[in-house]
């Protein structure tokens, strides 16, 4: 029996997506072997990653002058690879820090270049998005990194910074769960194990104008010109995960695409935090305008109730409530995959916890 899993990541599928794999699994396209099985490239291979690729640029609009890269290491790998690629040691390079993840990047990118921390949620307890203006900005920075969704605090930026310097998001718990503006991106990367498939992939999406800059100790598998002149097959690519994301793409077109997807995504996480503000049971942190469609934190407001809430939910089929261990309480993830009824049935079990217990 299938649960309405919200976990963070790696994080639900579309059971659809999860059915094919499983019909093809043994043999594929008739060939009479997995898609595992076959040499990355070979012409069925070869073809199965180009159509992931057209489907994404499809999907996202993504402009002709940037380049989709399919590589490992998650998006973590990419908390190195962007500053490797993008800068030399005396470059100085603006973070925002919004809480968990991009405080990792930032850290991350301090072991190889001048790392200005631009702004920082500290003072709303990385519950808020810091205003545009507040932001201390460097003169001739490398690139600004933000993380557009703060996956463990559940705070996303309800706007897309307007600034100098090229644009740099790490998109992994929100990319395809909404329309964006490629173009306004000098660079998104965003592992794959929250929208998009199977974890240990991620895709990245460059402007062509920032090919070719990296620092010659940069490892080649990371090197973004390198790898975009390879097809992103300058080694073995993780080709399960690069065939499962495709999958999920074709999945997205059936849906309608990322409008669809947006408003649906919208009206999931508008009813969760409806349930949670209608009582004083259960309280959210985030500010009102940075609050996260895919990922919404709540607590009890008697804590010593979380563990039967956990565990009666689990009984309920709604598995993977747990908050991270950073932050305690709750936290359910209401990525693309999650359907509208697992929120329904959420809401409905918190709604009979509250009466129960309050
Ligand atoms: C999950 C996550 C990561 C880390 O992804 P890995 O695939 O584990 O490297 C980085 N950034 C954000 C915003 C995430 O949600």
């Amino acid at each position: 029996m299938r649960v309405f899993n919200f976990s963070p990541g790696p994080a639900v599928l579309p059971l659809e997506v999860l059915q094919q794999v499983r019909d093809e699994l043994t043999d594929w396209q008739g060939r009479g072997m997995s898609v595992m099985e076959v040499g990355h490239r070979s012409k069925a291979f070869v073809a199965c990653a180009a159509e992931a690729e057209a489907d994404l640029r499809a999907l996202l609009g993504i402009p002709a002058n940037y380049k989709v890269l399919f590589l490992q290491g998650g998006a973590t790998g990419q908390f190195a690879a962007l500053p490797l690629n993008l800068t030399t040691p005396k470059s100085v390079v603006d973070y925002i820090n919004t809480g968990h993840w991009s405080k990792k990047a930032l850290t991350e990118a301090q072991r190889y270049c001048q790392v200005n921390v631009a702004a920082d949620g500290a003072s709303s307890d990385y519950h808020d998005v810091p205003a545009l203006p507040s932001w201390q900005l460097s003169r001739g920075a490398a690139y600004l990194h933000y993380t557009p969704n703060e996956t463990i605090g559940g705070v996303e930026f309800p706007f897309v910074p307007q600034v100098e310097a090229p644009l740099v998001a790490d998109m992994s718990s929100t990319i395809l769960s909404r329309p964006v503006d490629i173009s306004r991106f000098a660079l998104i990367y965003a592992g794959a194990q929250k929208n998009i498939g199977p974890a240990g992939l991620c895709v990245i999406i460059v402007r062509e104008d920032l090919l070719g800059r990296a620092r010659p100790e940069t490892p080649t598998v990371l090197n973004y010109k390198l790898v975009a002149d390879e097809g992103s097959m300058l080694n073995t690519p993780p080709t399960f995960a690069w065939y499962v994301a495709g999958l999920v793409f074709k999945w997205l077109q059936r849906q309608g695409g990322v409008v669809r997807m947006g408003e649906r995504n919208r009206a999931k996480a508008e009813k969760l935090y409806g349930a949670i503000d209608e009582t004083d049971f259960y309280r959210n942190p985030v500010a009102r305008s940075g609050r996260s469609w895919m990922n919404v934190p709540f607590t009890l407001a008697r804590p010593e109730l979380d563990k039967s809430f956990i565990a009666e939910a689990r009984e309920a089929g709604l598995v993977n409530l747990e908050g991270h261990r950073s932050v305690g309480g709750m936290r359910a993830s209401l990525y693309n995959a999650m359907p509208p009824e697992g929120v329904d049935v959420l809401v409905g079990f918190m709604r009979e916890f509250a009466r129960r217990n309050g």
